[in-house]
């Protein structure tokens, strides 16, 4: 792993960098960051285009390499980022479409791609106040799912995903792209079964799980007492029961025809714009 890999960039003081050839040790280290095992080690992560580096930066996340294709040199938006990216020490490298194709494992890339450093919430950090809805997730195994749920969450005003027990990597490659560059606007937690149950106690959060043998209609639960979490199950078994039993509420929503289940990101959606329509009445009569 190369120095600019694993202190987060060559020094205080930032460089740009021209790279064309594939074997250059920095965009080998980068593309290894479509492994887990790389991401937890530099705790670092690529998030694709210009648009998402540029919400990235505004919102104060710690870039640690921007990489841009040749062609995107001299526009404005792209100097820019480079300038602040420079600035906060990080490392700058143009790159050949070739290079940049070969990091994004894309024929058609993003022109601009950004090395950030991860950034979780630690649960005990977590102090949820009325008004506020969560998201849990057991055992989210597909990146797609994590990362539509994480665009849903942000646009339904959430304030914070949850993930609980061995979940997939918000910060893989699909999931980032999946978000549409929520995952910088939205706190991520990690907790296991055990402590998210321990949490749940002291917090005073209202616990709402999803179930398909729910005893209670989603639509007739009152989402406007206290904080709620909206506890989702794993895509292949559901909710356990040691989760399912420890909930407030365990509600179903209603189906027609011969779906046995709804998608996961889909049912999350579904639960996370009926909190927010109960919240909005609120405010809406305040
Ligand atoms: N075979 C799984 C089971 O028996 O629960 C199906 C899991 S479903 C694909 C994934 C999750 O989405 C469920 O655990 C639940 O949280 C939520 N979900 C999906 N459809 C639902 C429904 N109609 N009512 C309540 N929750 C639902």
């Amino acid at each position: 792993m190369t120095k600019e890999m694993r202190e987060g960039g060559p020094g205080r003081v930032g460089q740009v960098k021209e790279v064309t050839s594939l074997a250059n040790p920095i965009v080998k280290d980068i593309k290894a960051l479509t492994q887990k095992k790389t991401r937890d080690e530099t705790h670092s992560f690529m998030a694709e285009g210009l648009k998402l580096v540029i919400d990235a930066l505004e919102l104060g996340w710690a870039i640690r390499t921007l990489v841009y294709a040749k062609a995107a040199k001299g526009k404005p938006a792209v100097e820019q980022a480079a300038a602040r990216t420079v600035a906060k020490g990080g490392l700058v490298l143009e790159v050949s479409e070739k290079v940049i194709s070969s990091i994004t494992r894309r024929d058609n890339p993003q022109m601009v791609v950004g090395i950030f450093e991860q950034h979780w919430t630690r649960l005990s950090d977590l102090y949820p106040v009325d008004g506020q809805t969560y998201v849990a997730l057991d055992r989210v195994r597909d990146p797609g799912n994590l990362g539509t749920i994480i665009r849903t969450a942000d646009a339904s005003g959430a304030s914070g995903v949850i993930l609980v027990g061995e979940c997939t990597d918000p910060f893989s490659l699909e999931t980032v792209r999946a978000t549409m560059g929520s995952v910088f606007a939205m706190p991520l937690i990690r907790a296991s079964a055990e402590e998210f149950l321990a949490w749940k106690k002291k917090a005073g959060v209202r616990v709402v799980a999803t179930h398909l043998a729910g005893s209670v209609d989603y639509r007739t639960i009152d989402y406007r007492k206290k904080p709620v979490v909206l506890l989702m199950g794993n895509e292949q078994s559901g909710l356990p029961d040691a989760l399912a039993r420890e909930a407030d509420a365990l509600a179903r929503i209603p189906q027609a025809g011969r779906a046995d289940s709804l998608n996961l990101a889909v049912a999350t959606g579904v639960m996370l714009f009926e909190a927010r329509r109960h919240l909005l009445s609120l405010e809406a009569r305040a």
